[in-house]
């Protein structure tokens, strides 16, 4: 029984459709869909892009794209001819009038319209006033932007001024490719869905939460992108802070998109401050296996940081004095990315001889090995009378799940499927983009006002010591990252 909820024939357009990000995860996750029966009959892909090439063109270079990211689901070749049948494509020049009347002409006004602007965000006013002006665009149509969605307050209100020039709020989906992770999504089943879980989530029982995403990956090969965004931009401001919000939200009346994000919203603008001596920089030094921070980034004096972790306080009644731990960084010891929440130690214990520490504490993994688990204390087992231990109550959603967990869809199709279902819960809303960026700004520019050096540490480490001490200090540690 197939359990794919269906959608709507649409045409979805895919600017930027011979890029980077569309032949590695976009096209590979449409193929997936289509293979599990999501894609209905008389649906089309139309890549979009500078390359002069004809669709017989663009079918084998998204042939060669599946074949290289679409992982074992590429050997199904009747499944792929199909597929590519569905793809046509349209040269087209985003700032001049080529390419316009032939795409014009191939966007049917009766089906699902969705524009998926793949391309740099310099661009994204000249495609969304061109899909006017050639009157591609209607009321109904939609539009999918990538991160990153402005470098700062003033550049994202831009973005958006842009954008709504041409588009209502309604019809414009900002992706954060976190969101759609099934764990982050099971985040929410799991606070709202059970009994046990919420009446505890508040800082009677919370001591503090720890949000950490830690990549082995240098940034070789996109340095001087990322040399100019850092850690703070490309990964706090968004990811970090979304996860952020889902973990600390009140609960929404309903499941819907504006209920959802208007509860992430009220996170964000109750986020306080943060002091600079609760952050710490870092960037990472040559290593045995691999040159430093600066020789990737091609700039031998750069001040950016590959790492980042802080402390923060969310000022309303729920989370009043539960500081939020936040670490993120590239050539980390391990790929791992988790939400842990440790509770309170107990008020009182009746178990007289035993003086060790029990907490609760439960993590939520995003990777690797999705899944949750829940640390209690029970007694040890044998005649040594009660002698209590800590184990975890451990649920690995492949194991607990079976065959259901290779189901298991990518983040980035999931939400295009969403976007064709005109579903944007889990899609940021322009407020909310901007509401982070409020909160990020004065941080980047205290750090940028003082030439904030950041520390050095050795690739293939938890980062520098002072992210550590950020801890220590306050008499905590960080969960192991392994
Ligand atoms: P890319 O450079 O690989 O591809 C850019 C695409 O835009 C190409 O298809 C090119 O033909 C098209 N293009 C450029 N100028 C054009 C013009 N004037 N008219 C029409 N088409 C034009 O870029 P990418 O890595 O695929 O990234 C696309 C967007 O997604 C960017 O905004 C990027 O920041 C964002 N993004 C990329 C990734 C990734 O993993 N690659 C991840 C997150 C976000």
């Amino acid at each position: 029984v197939s359990r794919v909820i269906p959608v709507e024939t649409f045409d979805l357009v895919i600017f930027g459709g011979t890029g980077d990000l569309a032949r590695r995860k976009i096209l590979p996750g449409l193929f997936r869909r289509f293979r599990s029966g999501q894609t209905p009959e008389g649906s089309r892909i139309i890549g979009a892009a500078r390359s002069e090439i004809d669709s017989d063109g663009y079918r084998v270079m998204i042939a060669e794209a599946i074949a290289e990211f679409g992982g074992d689901e590429a050997s199904d070749s009747d499944s792929l001819a199909a597929f590519l049948a569905t793809l046509d494509y349209v040269a087209i020049d985003a700032k001049g009038d080529g390419g316009w009347a032939d795409l014009a002409q191939k966007v049917r006004s009766d089906v699902v319209q969705a524009f998926y602007f793949s391309v740099a965000p310099s661009l994204f006013g000249d495609l969304a006033e061109r899909l006017h002006s050639h009157k591609i665009a209607t009321p109904d149509s939609r539009i999918v932007v990538e991160k990153p969605f402005g470098r700062d307050l003033d550049t994202a209100r831009a973005l958006n001024a842009v954008l709504s020039t041409h588009f209502n709020e309604d019809q414009i989906y900002r992706i954060d490719h976190y969101l759609g992770k099934e764990t982050v999504q099971n985040l929410m089943a799991v606070r709202f869905g059970n009994v046990l879980f919420e009446p505890l989530w508040n800082n009677h029982y919370v001591d503090h939460i720890q949000i950490t995403v830690a990549e082995t990956v240098s940034v070789a090969g996109r340095g001087s992108y990322y040399d100019k965004s850092g850690a703070m931009r490309d990964m706090v401001q968004n990811h970090l802070m979304q996860l952020l919000c889902l973990i600390a939200m009140e609960p929404p009346s309903r499941f819907g998109a504006d209920e959802v994000r208007d509860e992430k919203l009220k996170v964000i603008r109750a986020l306080q401050p943060v002091a600079p001596h609760h952050i710490v920089r870092g960037q990472y030094d040559a290593g045995p296996d691999g040159p430093s921070y600066r020789n990737d980034a091609e700039n031998p004096r750069s001040f950016t940081e590959s790492f980042v972790a802080l402390k923060c306080h969310i000022a309303n009644w729920r989370w009043a004095g539960v500081p939020f731990y936040l670490r993120t960084g590239k050539r980390m010891k391990a790929r791992s990315s988790e939400i842990t929440v440790v509770f309170k130690d107990l008020g009182h214990t009746i178990f007289e001889g035993d003086t060790a520490r029990h907490r609760n504490i439960l993590s939520i993994r995003l990777q690797p090995n999705e899944g949750m688990d829940l640390q209690v204390t029970i007694k040890e087992p044998g005649p040594g009378g009660m002698r209590l231990i800590d184990v975890p109550l451990d649920m690995t959603f492949a194991d607990a799940l079976g065959a259901d967990a290779e189901e298991v869809t990518d983040a980035y199709e999931r939400l295009i499927m969403d976007v064709i279902r005109g579903n944007q819960t889990l899609f940021m809303r322009g407020d909310e983009v901007e509401a982070a960026w409020r909160w990020t700004d004065p941080i980047i520019q205290g750090w940028e006002a003082r030439n904030d050096v950041p520390k050095l540490y050795d690739a293939g480490s938890t980062g520098p010591e002072d992210a550590m001490m950020l801890l220590h200090r306050d008499g905590r540690k960080w969960r192991e990252v392994k």
